[in-house]
């Protein structure tokens, strides 16, 4: 977006924060929390929370008309606004419909000294005395997550991960994260075994703030090792194309998460026309309207059940993916997004005005 907004006449710019490896822990639980996890959260674990984005704010050039701060991560930055000045909003990109009381207390301390905060979808709205913008997230189209691929470099990713091209393949493209219910997807899987001769594609990669993805992702591979027909491949941050060309290889794609704030890779999967299972949680119910752009599923057994039913029905499954693909172009893709940012830092500017996106 960043090159974009540039081409538009903003000098847009995007700054990264740092942390280490225990202000990532602190996070992550934040991450969890937030998502309506019990977590306990130390005083000790607060406090670090707080150096590490005041060292931030030491160490990061930040100037300014409007600064636009994304996650909980670096909310804390807002406590320099008395001194940078400008219009504050922050972009909240997770699940908030029902957060663990305490931390969204103390989160929300900073969050009402932004002039506003942007959630992805109506049910994450808070009871702030801010003004709040519902944006949904975006894909970019030709990007290589998802510009068209020719079948040779499909072929190429498929042969490189050996994976067959003779069997329908299920894939679910996600960090290994226990709220993407790795573990259920391969349970929803080996029902679907039962009477489909399939096999399933698990791609995801381990983020460097995600210190839990390494005990999940031993625990999946536990737990699918037995079966030649689940391959579990670890790929590295980047690799666009191969994400893209696994996403274009497959037969269903699957999204059995158990919250969401988005869920970009439904938008992705959708764009490639792709008929898709995902759970009904958080931002994926903007996305996947059921049986119209694809199939919104509950529990293990109600997953298995709408994959078979895709798998053994593929005339239903190009119509759900053709609908899918339309629903993305109308609604989830970068220009959109872009018109809502730029609408929004108006707002900032006219606190008082009714503007309508
Ligand atoms: N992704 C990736 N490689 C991986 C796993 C995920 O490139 O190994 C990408 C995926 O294609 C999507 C994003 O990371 O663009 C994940 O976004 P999403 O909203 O689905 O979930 P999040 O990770 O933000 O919870």
């Amino acid at each position: 977006m960043v090159p974009l907004m540039v081409q538009l006449g903003l000098d847009a710019r995007w700054n990264v924060i740092k942390g280490n490896d225990e202000f990532f822990a602190v996070t992550k639980k934040f991450h969890n929390a937030l998502h309506g996890r019990e977590e306990a959260i130390t005083r000790d674990e607060y406090a670090l929370f707080l150096e590490v984005n005041r060292k931030n704010l030491d160490e990061m050039k930040l100037h300014g008309d409007i600064m636009f701060i994304h996650d909980p991560q670096p909310v804390a930055l807002v406590e320099k606004r008395g001194e940078l000045g400008g219009k504050w909003a922050w972009r909240c990109h997770i699940d908030v419909s029902n957060p663990q009381a305490e931390v969204w207390e103390f989160l929300r301390k900073f969050v009402i000294k932004y002039d506003g905060a942007a959630f992805s979808a109506p049910s994450f709205a808070q009871t702030i005395p801010i003004r709040q913008f519902m944006v949904s997230p975006s894909i970019d189209p030709l990007s290589d997550k998802n510009r068209e691929l020719p079948q040779e470099t499909i072929d190429s990713v498929l042969a490189k991960y050996n994976i067959p091209a003779d069997k329908p393949i299920i894939t679910q493209v996600s960090r290994f994260d226990r709220l993407k219910d790795p573990v259920g997807v391969i349970q929803a899987f080996d029902l679907v075994k039962k009477s489909i001769d399939c096999q399933l594609v698990m791609a995801g990669g381990t983020a460097t703030d995600d210190p839990e993805s390494e005990v999940v992702l031993k625990e999946v591979r536990e737990r699918a090792e037995a079966n030649p027909d689940i391959h579990i491949l670890l790929i590295p941050p980047g690799s666009d194309i191969e994400i893209n060309a696994l996403q274009r290889a497959s037969t269903v794609i699957l999204q059995k998460s158990i919250k969401e704030g988005f869920g970009l890779t439904v938008s992705e999967a959708l764009w490639k026309a792709k008929p898709v299972v995902a759970s009904a949680v958080g931002g994926i119910t903007l996305q996947v309207k059921n049986k119209f752009t694809g199939l919104l599923s509950h529990g293990i057994e109600g997953t298995a059940y709408d994959l078979k039913q895709l798998l053994s029905n593929p005339e239903y499954a190009k119509w759900l993916g053709e609908n899918g693909r339309e629903h993305v172009r109308q609604n989830f893709l970068i220009t959109r997004h872009i018109k809502e940012y730029l609408l929004m830092f108006l707002a900032l500017y006219h606190p008082e005005e009714t503007i309508y996106l």
